[in-house]
This record gives structure tokens, C-alpha cells and sequence, in this order.
């Protein structure tokens, strides 16, 4: 599973004036404080959003990289509309594959994150549930590499992987560590690893399995569009098609034998906690870290990044 919370940028567009906030200092929406949430609540209606108050949301939380365009992932197309909901008037299309830039913003009544953009000469507003946006990193390394180099991909909420990158390694997961499942999938390092250290917890006593390990882009696609459909744009539990780090396939949501993902109260976390590290795994969103990367704490979630990134030798585990 992925599940984030939102990083809000100080900076605050209220009649229009967009003000930057001091990228050290970028409060979650939960974060702001009771004067912002007052100003908010008495901003001045801005007609170009109705009487909706947008709030300037930080995209780029883990440093500038500059402009890069949107991808619609909507299919046939995404709607153009004159404000942030979908309430308001239907003033044309963006082409599934097409891409645009613009400005994201959380609108604060709805809890709904909506791209400002420039539409024939106009500011204009897309949902940002049909957006997605790869890292100019992952494009370029997919490139030269073909498959992405363990620890080098660049994946959270505001920065993705292409839809259609899918690691060419990928093996089948044997049973006795899916949980008797025969159709789970992932990277040949990421799963030999993951093996060698599932080995080494049941030596110590104790066990768990792989439960949710690759999903490709269209699988992620689909599943997000369906929780979107299902629970609206405002829904927070599901990831963006490229977004999810389960399309590296070198990430895995770990579960206890009698089911349940794992929780930071049992000893089988802690056990990863004290020896992921031996086996490059790490756990990807921490409660220290819900910042910079936009999800809330998972202790079931853990990726593999190489076991150079964490200064164990492969060889010297065994
Ligand atoms: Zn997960």
C-alpha cells in the first residue's frame, strides 16, 4: 500500500498572490497553524475560484528540479474546467499521453488537489487524479540502464516512474514466502535477498511473507482509478499510477503469517528494524520522514536499495 498526507507550502494564494514559503519550513496541511487556518477561513472570495479557497501545495520537497510537465494518464482524456471542482463549467480537454505544466494546489473545502494551467489563453483547472509526473532522473537512467539501478529511483507522491517501465528481471515469488500464493512477482536481486532474509528471521523464531510485492503501471492505474471512482477525488489511501513504489518490483508490504500487514508493535518489525540493513532493505516511509516524501508512516512497507546503499556485502551476510 502507499498512503500520503499532503506537504502545503507556506506559501498561500489568496487574491491571487501566490507568497513562497522557506522550502526548511514546509508545514503539512494537518501542520498549519490556527491563524493560517483563520486567514483561510476569512480569505477574501477569489472569483476566479468561486468562493473555494486554493492553498498552494510544495511538489517538489526534495529540492528544485525545475519545470517538468504533467502527464494525463486520464483516459480518453482529462476535463479542462473554469475552477477547482467539478462542479464548475466544462471548458474543454487534455488528450490522454498529452502533457502540461502548471501550479498544485489543495483546495481546502473539498480536501481536493487540483493542477492550475494555462487553456487558450486562460487559467484553467484539471484534477490532479488524472496527472502524473516521472522524475527527468528514472526517464534518463531507464535509458541508459534499461532496468533502474537499485537505490537510484526517485518515487513519492509528487515524482514518478513511466506507466509502461516494467524491470525485465522480474521472477516469480516461490509460494513458501507468498503466503501460498503462486502469482506474486519481483526483481531477482530484491527477491533473493528478501528470501535470505526471511531464512534469517525464521531462524530467530520468527516469520513472515511477501504480500503485496510488484504491481506494474496499468495494475496501478487501475486500481487508483478505481478507489478514485469509488471514494473521490479526495481519497488518500491509494497512489497514482507511477507513483507506487511496487512498480519497481524491489519493494515489498510485509505480512504477518496469520495475515494483517505488520504494525510497529510486532517483534517481526523490530527484527527488520535491527537487520533489514544486512539485506539492502529499508523501511521507505518512516514517521520521521512523512515530509519529504508525502506518505504517512507504513511499517509493512519495505524496499530494497542494494546492498552497496547500506554497506553490507552480499557475500559477507552468508
Ligand atoms: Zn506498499
Amino acid at each position: 500500500m502507499d498512503m500520503w498526507r499532503i506537504p502545503v507550502a507556506g506559501g498561500l494564494l489568496l487574491a491571487g498572490a501566490a507568497i513562497a514559503a522557506p522550502r526548511a519550513d514546509v508545514p503539512s496541511q494537518e501542520d498549519l497553524p490556527p491563524e493560517t487556518r483563520e486567514l483561510l477561513a476569512t480569505a477574501p472570495e477569489d472569483t476566479a475560484r468561486g468562493a473555494l479557497t486554493t492553498v498552494l501545495v510544495d511538489i517538489d520537497p526534495l529540492g528544485a528540479v525545475g519545470p517538468v510537465p504533467w502527464t494525463v494518464h486520464s483516459v480518453p482524456f482529462l476535463n479542462v474546467r473554469s475552477g477547482p471542482t467539478t462542479g464548475s463549467a466544462d471548458v474543454g480537454d487534455l488528450a490522454g499521453g498529452s502533457t502540461v505544466f502548471g501550479d498544485y494546489y489543495l483546495v481546502v473545502e473539498s480536501d481536493e488537489e487540483w493542477l492550475s494551467h494555462t487553456f487558450a489563453g486562460t487559467e484553467r483547472w484539471s484534477s490532479v487524479t488524472g496527472l502524473t509526473r516521472p522524475h527527468p532522473v528514472n526517464v534518463e537512467n531507464i535509458a541508459t540502464f534499461g532496468n533502474l539501478p537499485y537505490g537510484t529511483e526517485i518515487v513519492n507522491r509528487w515524482w514518478g516512474l513511466p506507466l509502461d517501465y516494467e524491470p525485465s528481471d522480474l521472477v516469480p515469488v516461490p509460494p513458501g514466502y507468498a503466503g501460498g500464493q503462486t502469482s506474486r512477482q519481483l526483481r531477482t536481486e530484491a527477491l533473493s535477498q528478501a528470501m535470505a532474509m526471511i531464512d534469517a528471521m525464521r531462524l530467530d523464531g520468527l516469520d513472515m511473507f511477501i504480500s503485496s510485492p510488484y504491481r506494474s503501471g496499468p495494475t496501478q492505474k487501475s486500481i487508483y482509478d478505481g478507489n478514485v471512482a469509488s471514494s473521490g477525488l479526495n481519497q488518500r489511501f491509494s497512489a497514482p499510477p507511477g507513483h507506487s513504489e511496487h512498480q519497481l518490483g524491489a519493494t515489498i508490504d510485509f505480512a504477518r503469517p496469520g495475515g494483517g500487514f505488520l504494525n510497529n508493535t510486532d517483534p517481526q518489525h523490530a527484527w527488520l528494524v535491527e537487520n533489514g540493513a544486512r539485506f539492502g532493505y529499508r523501511q521507505t516511509y518512516t514517521a520521521d520522514n512523512t515530509e519529504e516524501t508525502g506518505y504517512i508512516e507504513e511499517p509493512w512497507h519495505w524496499r530494497h536499495i542494494g546492498l552497496r546503499e547500506t554497506g553490507y556485502d552480499a557475500w559477507a551476510v552468508r
